[in-house]
């Protein structure tokens, strides 16, 4: 249809003068001395402090200081835990990692980003690995917000990560039904928001396979609770999450610098 190809067209240019017009300052805190990364050198040394954290690799939770890491989960972990079997995380959803995150969503220095993030993250992945990984996937948008954005920061960021894992990148998993917004939900509604929003296509082909499931930011797990949900159904054996951030109150890691 000729006005969604007009519509793409002008949205590419608009993204690409963005970039052009973006003055050169850091993407957290505003200063015009950027470093490196599209950060300055305070705000990069913040995201690697963020980043070294610890945290629960069944719900991505912050650790508090001296405390042990289980690896069967925290205080933290939703009952019942998640269908999914490990989470690989950078850090909490804090400035300067959640600065970078809506440079992405929004188009803002996406290669940039998506490049750096996805290499992070794929270390992440590697470090916390206790199994052979088949494939990558994103938890996919659905198709009318897709338009709307005209890009899947999700599928940009999984790409990155298959890429930094040399492992394919699927397409498998679909979003079957639009779902409102997830924010301000509490985690039962969010539960019942994302029931049968996925679907998976071709799934004879997946059947035994351990997947990577990619997305930005997770808060209670629930969207991806029901992505692996899905998988799982369809044959998967083992779903890993891997995520930039977890979304948490500062209070999960405060007492890190305190
Ligand atoms: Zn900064
Ligand atoms: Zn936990």
């Amino acid at each position: 249809m000729w006005h969604k190809t007009i519509l793409k067209a002008w949205r590419e240019l608009a993204g690409g003068l963005g970039d052009l017009a973006l003055p050169a300052v850091c993407a957290a805190c505003g200063t015009a001395d950027v470093a490196a990364e599209g950060l300055c050198a305070d705000c990069n040394v913040k995201l690697l402090s963020l980043v070294s954290l610890p945290y629960c690799q069944r719900c991505g939770a912050t650790i508090g200081p001296g405390i042990p890491v289980y690896q069967d989960g925290c205080s933290a972990c939703p009952n019942p835990l998640p269908r999914f079997a490990r989470v690989a995380r950078l850090g909490p959803y804090a400035d300067p990692l959640r600065a970078v995150v809506r440079e992405l969503k929004y188009r803002r220095r996406e290669w940039l980003h998506s490049h750096r993030l996805g290499q992070m993250l794929g270390r992440a992945v590697e470090a916390s690995s206790l199994e052979n990984l088949d494939l990558v996937m994103p938890v996919p948008m659905h198709w009318r917000r897709r338009l709307a954005r005209s890009c899947d920061h999700a599928r940009v960021l999984a790409g990155a990560v298959a890429r930094e894992l040399n492992l394919p990148l699927g397409d498998e998993l679909i979003r079957i039904r639009h779902t409102p917004p997830q924010v301000h939900l509490s985690r039962t509604r969010r539960i019942e928001n994302v029931r049968g929003a996925f679907g998976v296509r071709r799934a004879a082909g997946l059947s035994g396979a351990n997947v990577l499931l990619v997305d930005d930011v997770t808060t209670t797990g629930a969207t991806a609770d029901e992505a692996a949900r899905t998988l799982l159904k369809a044959g998967i054996s083992k779903v890993v999450l891997a995520v930039i951030a977890k979304a948490e109150p500062p209070t999960a890691y405060a007492a890190h610098w305190a």
